[in-house]
């Protein structure tokens, strides 16, 4: 017999593919199984028979108040363990003498007897698990066990039956006799699974690795989409609420606005009227600057008022200060002092010994990243998952630091304050997308894909660990959309925009 049926799916389904397996295993695993299994069920049979034999003579315990499956647990339990005990001779015999034609189906068949007497067995002990402790402690109130009324225990009247012995020997006897049918049912199932599954064709619905697989699958998918599906989205759900809480705390920064110089003209007294008219032409004064440090260009400006006029003009500041900027310390070491934005170089720096600024590595570093790659990578803890940054451990580390001389003559701490609040303000501008040109938007980090308004996650870029750090802010706001037809004037708005930002740094150099 081919048993090709067991290959066919139903409904559609269709059994996949599971290891091959060898038929001749089987057979070995059957009978090594079998003679093991002799001496144990021996004596569990012979035992039930004992029990089954005590209880059959005792009508009393047969009907009510007592449980009235006594007889039929007890006989089920006899019959199983007694019929297993000859079939194990049976079968084993017929295994190994008919070694080669004891192959399919007759292991089917063998495995579907086993499992037959397996059930048998396996009611008989159900049956009797309604009237027995579970373990033999529970024989400690043998006489009281599940009386009814003022009728004797199930255990007082068989130990009655047959004096001397007391209700908690006979109630002992009866769980180790069942102890011994439950072990025997074990090795019954395994007996009766090696039958069963006996198939060794890879898309036989009985492969034996089949039910394993299945039993595994059932044990661990529960927990696995547990663990990939719900608690990635509890962590992403925790953390945006925790930015939701955030939102109100966002108080808009205020910076002291720079109060603009406004020479009162009839009282400047021009002593050198020549030497005013020279600085006044502005490509002579920027052939001039050429040559000279930004801090003295305004040492220049200090001249005298109208020296500070000519350089610095009040009605043309902001388009002045970018081009003395422009032309100002030499070109090849020229960067703005980390305080105070003016311009120093490597002839004019002054190099201070000072805690590391906390803000700065959020500004030039940190990503934003869009809502599903942080799911990607952060939320579902996948493998690599870097944990949240602690780089703030290292922030205030003394480092050398480049800046203006004015600055390193400042008390340290009023510096170090005031350039946190900016890079305050410039981490919410980055997140606004404030500085970027008309029309553009902040890229995800990570896709590179554009960023709309709303969370923003952030990761640092120095660890690649999720930057929670407060100076970044929860939520971006909506930048208007372009229109084209209004494009041109965004355009000169941004450039405007830009020469603000000189304005916020004039207000340090101003209050100098
Ligand atoms: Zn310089
Ligand atoms: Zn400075
Ligand atoms: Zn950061
Ligand atoms: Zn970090
Ligand atoms: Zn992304």
């Amino acid at each position: 017999m081919s048993l090709n049926f067991l290959l066919g799916g139903c409904f559609g389904w269709r059994p996949s593919k599971m290891p091959k397996a060898d038929e001749g295993t089987t057979q070995v695993w059957l009978w090594t199984m079998k003679v093991i299994f002799i001496i144990p069920l021996g004596i569990a049979a012979f035992e039930s028979r004992k029990v089954y034999n005590t209880v059959k003579g005792i009508p009393e315990i047969l009907h009510p108040p007592y449980n009235e499956h006594v007889l039929l647990a007890h006989l089920l339990t006899y019959i199983g363990t007694m019929t297993i005990f000859t079939w194990l001779f049976i079968s084993s015999t017929l295994l190994i003498f008919h070694w080669k034609a004891w192959k399919s189906p007759y292991i089917l068949l063998m495995g579907l007897i086993d499992l037959g007497l397996a059930v048998t067995l396996g009611t008989g002990i159900v049956l009797q698990a309604a009237y027995l402790p579970s373990t033999s402690s529970g024989c400690s109130n043998a006489n009281t066990w599940q009386i009814v009324g003022m009728n004797k225990s199930f255990f007082s009247v068989i130990a009655d039956s047959s004096p001397p012995s007391s209700a908690e020997n006979k109630c002992q006897w009866f769980v180790s006799a069942w102890s011994e049918a439950v072990v025997s049912l074990s090795f019954q199932m395994l007996i009766a699974y090696v039958g069963v599954f006996f198939d060794e064709r890879e898309y036989s619905f009985l492969n034996p690795f089949r039910p394993l697989f299945y039993l595994i699958l059932v044990v661990i998918s529960p927990p696995f989409w547990i663990h990939t599906h719900v608690v990635p989205r509890l962590r992403f759900a925790y953390r945006y609420i925790l930015k939701l809480c955030r939102i109100t705390g966002v108080k808009p920064l205020k910076f002291d606005q720079p109060i603009p110089y406004t020479p009162r003209d009839k009282h400047i007294v021009v002593t050198n009227p020549k030497l005013q008219q020279f600085l006044t032409i502005e490509h002579v004064l920027l052939v001039l600057v050429d040559n000279l440090h930004y801090e003295d260009v305004i040492n220049l400006s200090l001249t005298c008022k109208s020296v500070r006029e000519a350089v610095f003009p009040h009605r043309d500041l902001n388009y002045r200060i970018p081009k003395l900027k422009k032309r100002v310390c030499n070109e090849d070491s020229k960067k703005p002092c980390l305080y105070c934005n003016k311009k120093i170089c490597f002839d004019c720096k002054a190099t201070r010994f000072f805690p590391g600024l906390p803000g700065r590595r959020h500004v030039e570093l940190c990503q934003p990243y869009c809502a599903k790659c942080y799911y990607t990578h952060f939320s579902r803890h996948a493998r690599g998952t870097k944990k949240p940054c602690k780089c703030n451990i290292s922030d205030r580390a003394l480092e050398f630091q480049q800046m203006c001389r004015t600055c390193a003559n400042s008390e340290p701490t009023v510096l170090r304050d005031s350039r946190f609040k900016r890079y305050q303000q410039e981490a919410r501008d980055i997140a606004d997308g404030i500085f970027l040109p008309p029309g553009e938007k902040a890229k995800c980090g990570s896709c590179k894909l554009d960023l709309k308004s709303g969370a923003r996650w952030w990761v640092c870029g120095k660890c690649k660990g999720e930057c929670r750090d407060a100076i970044h802010p929860p939520f971006a706001k909506r930048r208007k959309p372009l229109d084209v037809e209004k494009a041109e004037k965004q355009e000169r708005e941004f450039h405007e925009l830009e020469t603000s930002r000189w304005l916020k740094w004039m207000a340090l150099f101003r209050n100098e």
